[in-house]
């Protein structure tokens, strides 16, 4: 997606610099990060920097901006300075409790609607739901169909309750379970199962690299080899899945062969894994047989 930047402004030009020497951005980043700060600093719409350009002059004396680009400079995510990253469309709430929504995620929901009719009454189960991105995104897309996010992090569905009540009003489409992974699940079953679980490698060299070195370990750590997660929950969702319901996992860029093997070792059918944006295998998935075989 490309968004209009404003005209430059020498103060706010003087920071975009900073910003990409000091991050290694690119110059479209950082002039676009240092423009939403100062659009968020003064309250205003993007719309109106461009439309009113001598309003970038603001970046020398606004106090809140000259804070939060002091924070942004010294590492910290622009979804955390701001509490927001948008994600399918939509702002959601982040805190560092949450894993901060990524457009790769966007393909684990995408292929979630694929396999919702629009009208359909489905039940749909988010493990590791986070701010709920992906649990209230499915919510708002098909209208009929309830969702249980659930996290083993309750500050993390305090953040997922905001974003679902601004968003998705006082819905009871959706409802929120603290659990670790299914334990506060038996006997349930959903129509589909979706999750991004954590699945980088402990000691992984990106974990001290950019945004990641602020987001909650909780969320990202799978374990020595990343798959610690994945492994659980492709063992144990067979059981929580209706017939003919899909089981989708998003993965690390090298997992996809790792995460099929484990969908059809627990049973599952019609296994898939398709590509992300940046063209890397992301997300995974397989289906429960709509009926038993092999048992007459
Ligand atoms: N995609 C994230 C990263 O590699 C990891 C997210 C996760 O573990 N679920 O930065």
């Amino acid at each position: 997606m490309t968004t209009k930047l404003a005209p430059p402004g020498a103060a706010l030009m003087h920071d975009a610099l900073r910003l990409r020497d000091t991050l290694g951005l690119s110059n479209r980043e950082a002039r676009s990060e240092a423009e939403l700060l100062l659009v968020r600093a003064l309250n205003i719409t993007r719309a109106r920097l461009i439309a009113e350009p001598g309003l970038a002059a603001e970046a020398k004396t606004n106090a809140t901006y000259g804070q939060w680009l002091k924070r942004r400079l010294a590492g910290e995510p622009i979804a955390y300075i701001l509490s927001a990253r948008e994600f399918y469309g939509h702002v959601f709430t982040v805190t560092p409790d949450v894993l901060i929504p990524r457009p790769e995620t966007e393909l684990l929901v995408d292929m979630a609607l694929e396999r919702i009719p629009p009208d359909a009454d489905m039940t749909v189960l988010d493990l590791g739901t986070g701010s709920g991105a992906i649990a209230i995104t499915i919510a708002l897309q098909r209208p009929h169909v309830r969702v249980v996010g659930l996290d083993a992090s309750a500050a993390s569905l305090r953040v997922a309750k905001l974003n679902c009540e601004r968003l998705l009003g006082n819905s009871d489409r959706l409802s929120l379970v603290h659990s670790d992974w299914f334990d506060a699940l038996a006997g349930t079953t959903f129509d589909m199962i979706v999750s991004n679980p954590p699945y980088v490698a402990e000691g992984d060299t990106h974990l001290s690299k950019g945004d990641i070195r602020f987001e909650p370990r909780q969320a990202l750590l799978g374990g020595p080899g990343g798959l610690d997660a994945l492994e659980r929950i492709t063992r144990v969702a067979p059981r929580h899945l209706a017939a003919g319901g899909w089981l989708l996992c998003e993965h690390g860029y090298d997992q996809a062969e790792a995460v099929k093997q484990m969908l059809i070792g627990a049973g599952l059918c019609d296994v898939v894994s398709e590509r992300d944006l940046a063209g890397v295998l992301r997300v995974s998935g397989g289906r429960r047989l709509t009926r038993s075989v092999g048992t007459g």
